[in-house]
């Protein structure tokens, strides 16, 4: 289908592209199981500058927006979502930076998040706040020059390999979700240690761990917004992160079906190909109409965000819910194609249905996506 991409954005799809064609295909299966992060495919990105696709020219970046964050996604993940996911985390650690960011933060950040000298996290979750994140427990109490944090936050991607985190911590407890900051955490500073990194099911190149802070001494300057909108700086950051993780199902999406596809024309059973079969065509057309509109849906919330609107809620959960779940039904059914060799890990695509089961759990789980359509739904009418 033609999505009417502008010249620019079909040179980002395509250069995407061919390094995961020709780069990714290659060690996904390894840095899958051996949970290798992929430190050799960020630096080939940022070679290559696309790094810096999402960052304003004025630091340094390309100028683009959601879309073309989303379109270095989706082509990375169409060979290894663990390695894509391990490219859009600096994007969710860099956007509260560009949206939120004081001039001298973003000066210090952006330029080197676009070279891709810098790697960025976001870090939010803890053990007791996952769906609830107004309930995180990390503080933040001011002394002097500095803010000092306290806690820990689990589940945190680029944990450990990142070099600059969003850390959202508690400056005032009686308020609530208005009592949330966020903070610049750089790696080194003291008191803030990386703890567990977690064993998954899926994306297992990518490094997902504990972060501990023990009295971590936080420059004030380091404040990200002011006192109180750390909560608004996570929900407005997701805002523009969720369609990569729907850009993220949409390769998973896109790579099994390829397979599947494939597959399907050279196996052959009862003297005929298992193409020839309706039942398998029939799974083949719907996995094609369910990426198309996946993808339709996705490019054109990346447009809607990136012309300026100001509520997109709405829009951006619902595509992120449309394509995991696009992405989870398109890879179980090309493990079903595919039969005893889906099942096994001589083929990608046993590997592409447990990457896909994240993309309806992380950024909100799909639940938590249908709460917040809802109540939009119900606020509009
Ligand atoms: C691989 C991975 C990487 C991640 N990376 C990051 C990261 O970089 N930074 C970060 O801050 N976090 C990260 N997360 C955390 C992620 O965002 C949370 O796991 C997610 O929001 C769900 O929280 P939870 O796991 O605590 O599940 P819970 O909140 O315990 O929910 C469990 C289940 O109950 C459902 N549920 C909960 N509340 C409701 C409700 N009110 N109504 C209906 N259903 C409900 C949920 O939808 C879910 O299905 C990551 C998670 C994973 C698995």
């Amino acid at each position: 289908m033609e999505y009417f991409l502008s010249e620019e954005q079909k040179i980002i799809k395509k250069l995407a592209k061919r390094i995961s064609d020709e780069y990714v295909s290659k060690v996904a299966i390894k840095y899958d199981k051996e949970g290798i992060f992929p430190k050799d495919i960020l630096d080939l990105l940022a070679y290559t500058e696309l790094t810096g696709v999402y960052i304003p020219k004025e630091y340094g970046g390309f100028g683009g927006g959601v879309m073309e964050m989303c379109l270095v996604v989706e082509e990375l993940s169409r060979n290894c979502a663990g390695v894509a996911v391990s490219y859009a985390a600096t994007a969710l650690g860099a956007y509260p930076i560009i949206l939120y960011g004081k001039e001298e933060q973003k000066k210090k950040y952006l330029p080197k998040i676009a070279k891709g000298e810098l790697i960025a996290a976001f870090a939010l979750t803890e053990a007791d706040a996952g769906s609830d994140v107004s309930s995180i427990k990390t503080t933040a109490e001011k002394k002097g020059d500095y803010y000092i944090l306290n806690g820990s936050k689990h589940w945190i991607t680029n944990g450990g390999e990142a070099d600059v985190y969003v850390v959202f911590a508690v400056t005032d407890k009686s308020k609530g979700p208005r009592g949330i900051s966020a903070f610049i955490v750089e790696k080194g500073y003291e008191g803030f240690y990386c703890g567990k990194k977690e064993d998954k099911m899926g994306i297992r190149a990518s490094s997902t761990t504990e972060l501990i802070f023990e009295d971590c001494k936080v420059p004030k300057e380091n404040l990200l917004g002011r006192e109180g909108t750390g909560f608004i700086v996570a929900m407005k950051t997701f805002d523009r992160t969720r369609p990569g993780v729907a850009a993220m199902a949409v390769g998973i999406a896109q790579g099994a079906y390829e397979h599947a596809v494939r597959y399907a024309k050279e196996r052959v059973q009862f003297g005929q190909p298992l193409s020839s079969f309706q039942a398998i065509q029939h799974m083949l057309a719907d996995m094609y109409i369910n990426i198309e509109a996946a993808r339709a849906m996705l490019y054109s919330t990346c447009r809607m965000i990136d012309s300026g609107a100001k509520d997109f809620s709405k829009e951006s959960s619902a595509c992120k819910v449309f394509a995991s779940d696009v992405a989870m039904k398109v890879t179980t059914d090309a493990v079903q194609i595919m039969g005893g060799n889906g099942y096994v890990k001589d083929y990608p695509v046993e590997k592409m249905m447990r990457d896909a089961k994240v993309t309806q759990i992380f950024e909100g789980a799909n639940q938590i996506q249908r709460n917040i359509i809802a109540s939009e739904i119900i606020k509009e009418y």
